[in-house]
């Protein structure tokens, strides 16, 4: 077989590689390979109105072939290491790609070893998350199955993918068991690991307004350590005291970990937990200089999200760019979003930095007010915004 070698070689072509590969042809790159071996490509966001049952899978599911862009060269297969001093990968298959610059992007994965029982609980017809795509499916027909009992929802913050959207399968359940007429006999518990709703204060607060609403009891602080499938209950603690919570439907958004070959290539640092280390700032790994990261995998320190992508992307090309020609870097402000539904109607937009300050892209409405408009925006406007805007690199 043999080695290649490219100006650009992109790890992952999910958002955050389909994005930059795009955009780096765009702006004249001639030699840009891109490593993905999935042949279908996913919206994830529309994930959670599949979970909702707003959405079905096929809305959401691509030909990977359709979204590689023209003139990239793809190789259908999956890197199992990178050697950074070389920026060099190497594929499951053999080869070896050799590169000017290499950017990491292969996303998260869920990590169902930090909840014992997780995994198992979730192939009961009790237990699901929206966190992968066959479960998001189920995650609808155990929540529109229920008519009685209690319904909790978990969601963790060990970097859960723009985790705030782990409350639209909620706010879309409690929304039609209050239609149908079943509320009042279920009881909604929200147990969170993190303290907040949402980074942004003012999302923080409507979400809670719209949870009481809908009689849903919010908890903060409370991490699950561990599901029993057989008793249907789970394992929390919060501020150290253990309790047992039992569950007639139990909806998760789960931990996430890096692919384990990002620590053991040397990509990671102490304090990443194995995540890929970069100047949240530029990018640029800390200390390959060739080597670049952004999506749900690098330390970005900012909610991973789609939307954060609309600005990393740029950030990545130009400050390729810049290295090459000892330009001044340019930087990304940790900007993100938390677009949450509050019920089947409406739904509102964070825009926020990484301390949470809010970074809106229009001032004028107030996005985080929650819209019928916004609801229909993100629901269907945005999957084309997503396959003909951002996926073809019109990001600036
Ligand atoms: C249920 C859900 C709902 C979401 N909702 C929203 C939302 O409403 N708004 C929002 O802004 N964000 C949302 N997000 C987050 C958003 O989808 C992610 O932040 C975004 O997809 C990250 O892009 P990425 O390219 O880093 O990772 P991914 O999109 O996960 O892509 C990673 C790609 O890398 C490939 N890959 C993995 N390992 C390898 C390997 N070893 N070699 C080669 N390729 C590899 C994978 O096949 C995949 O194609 C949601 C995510 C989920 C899961």
């Amino acid at each position: 077989m043999t080695d290649q070698h490219h100006d650009v070689v992109v790890v992952g072509g999910g958002n955050a590689g389909i994005s930059l590969a795009a955009r780096l042809v765009r702006d004249g790159c001639r030699d840009v390979a891109l490593v993905d071996p999935n042949e279908t490509h996913h919206y994830r966001p529309l994930l959670s109105y599949v979970a909702g049952g707003m959405a079905r899978l096929e809305d959401l599911r691509r030909p990977q072939g359709d979204v590689v862009p023209e003139g990239v060269r793809w190789y259908r297969d999956r890197v199992v290491a990178v050697d950074p001093e070389r920026s060099a990968v190497r594929l499951a298959g053999g080869e070896e790609l050799t590169c000017a610059d290499l950017a990491v992007c292969p996303g998260s994965e869920v990590d169902w070893d930090a909840i014992p029982g997780s995994r198992a609980a979730t192939t009961t017809p009790h237990a699901a998350t929206s966190y992968l795509p066959d479960q998001a499916v189920r995650t609808w027909s155990m929540l529109a199955g229920l008519r009685e009992g209690r319904a909790v929802f978990a969601i963790a913050d060990r970097h859960v993918p723009c985790a705030p959207v782990g409350l639209k399968p909620l706010f879309l359940a409690a929304d039609h068991w209050r239609r149908t007429g079943v509320l009042d006999r279920i009881g909604v518990d929200l147990l969170l690991e993190g303290d907040a709703l949402a980074p942004q204060e003012q999302a923080d607060r409507l979400l809670r307004e719209a949870a009481a609403g809908l009689g849903v009891r919010v908890r903060t602080g409370v991490r699950l350590e561990s599901v029993d499938p057989g008793a249907r209950t789970l394992r929390t603690t919060a501020g150290g005291a253990p309790e047992d919570v039992p569950y007639d439907a139990l909806y998760l958004a789960p931990p996430h970990r890096a692919p384990s070959w990002v620590a053991a290539s040397g990509l990671a640092s102490d304090d990443s937990e194995g995540f890929l280390a970069v100047d949240p700032t530029t990018l640029q790994h800390v200390r390959h200089p060739r080597v670049w990261g952004l999506g749900d995998v690098a330390t970005v320190d900012a909610l991973p999200s789609g939307g954060a992508l609309r600005k990393q992307v740029p950030v990545v090309a130009d400050n390729i760019r810049a290295r090459r020609t000892g330009r001044p870097m340019r930087r990304y402000s940790g900007y993100s979003v938390a677009p949450v539904t509050t019920s089947r109607r409406h739904l509102l937009l964070g825009e926020f930095d990484r301390a949470g300050r809010p970074e809106p892209t229009l001032r004028v409405p107030d996005l985080v007010r929650p819209r019928r408009s916004l609801l229909l925006f993100d629901r269907y406007l945005e999957p084309q915004v997503y396959w003909h805007r951002l996926l073809k690199g019109k990001v600036s």
